[in-house]
């Protein structure tokens, strides 16, 4: 599969796939940047993918199937916050998409109704805003323990899974990781990274989950307690 990162509003990221000449597009926030790459690229969107409600993540979605013929799968939670899709997932649902069969995972937290798509193939994972680079997405709708589990969830993926989440906001949530961490060596060079990539405009992610595992202060958390204490000292810093 072929993955495409377009930077849309502020710092969310729309990901437009390709397998087997299928084309698919993940949580687009906004139609414009979409539809000019598609019709510089000469592609043609078979289905848009939307992992939550927000704003950020489906507003783009009815030019889009105004303009094209395709079809829209989001979770099965969501069918009054999320309008006209075509097809829904919930928990365990599989979805072919050209040589892929992408695998739903159901992530509450961020919302309620949050899901998330792994490709096992190619080991790729779009997340929207549950699983963030070294942060995880707000509670807005769900649980710390609702959060945690969701995280445990993904935690279980292979460790080459290549994570593609909904914003850029890794350099931001790193200062915090480093200020609660700041001994942690893969931390470090994992930072560096990051702020030379955003130096030069460039997107940190993908990144992978082994990479996420050793430097994200939320999947290092203890249990669900320490888990919930840093997620509320990252909504009050
Ligand atoms: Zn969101
Ligand atoms: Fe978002």
């Amino acid at each position: 599969m072929n993955v495409t990162i377009l930077p849309i509003l502020t710092d969310n990221y729309c990901y437009i796939l390709e397998s087997g000449g299928v084309i698919g597009i993940v949580d687009p926030g906004e139609a414009e940047p979409v539809i000019k790459y598609l019709e510089e690229k000469n592609l043609t969107p078979d289905v848009i993918f939307n992992t939550h409600h927000h704003g950020d993540h489906i507003a783009g979605n009815a030019q889009i199937m105004e303009k094209y013929t395709c079809g829209l799968v989001g979770p099965a939670a969501e069918t009054q916050r999320i309008h006209n899709m075509t097809q829904t997932f919930s928990e365990g649902g599989a979805l072919s998409f050209g040589d892929e069969t992408f695998q739903v995972l159901e992530t509450p937290g961020h919302t309620s109704g949050h899901i998330c798509f792994f490709a096992p193939e190619s080991k790729t994972l779009f997340c929207g805003d549950t699983l963030f680079s070294l942060g995880c997405g707000r509670l807005f709708e769900g649980t710390a323990e609702q959060m945690w589990n969701s995280l445990q969830k993904l935690m279980t993926l292979p460790e080459e899974t290549k994570i593609y989440c909904g914003h850029e906001y890794t350099q931001v949530n790193g200062e915090f990781c480093l200020a609660n961490d700041p001994e942690n060596p893969e931390l470090i060079t994992r930072m560096e990274e990051v702020r030379v990539l955003r130096s030069e405009g460039k997107p940190t992610l993908p990144v992978t989950l082994d990479v996420e595992k050793k430097t994200n202060i939320f999947l290092r958390a203890q249990d669900v307690q320490d888990f919930a204490r840093l997620r509320k000292l990252k909504d009050s810093a």
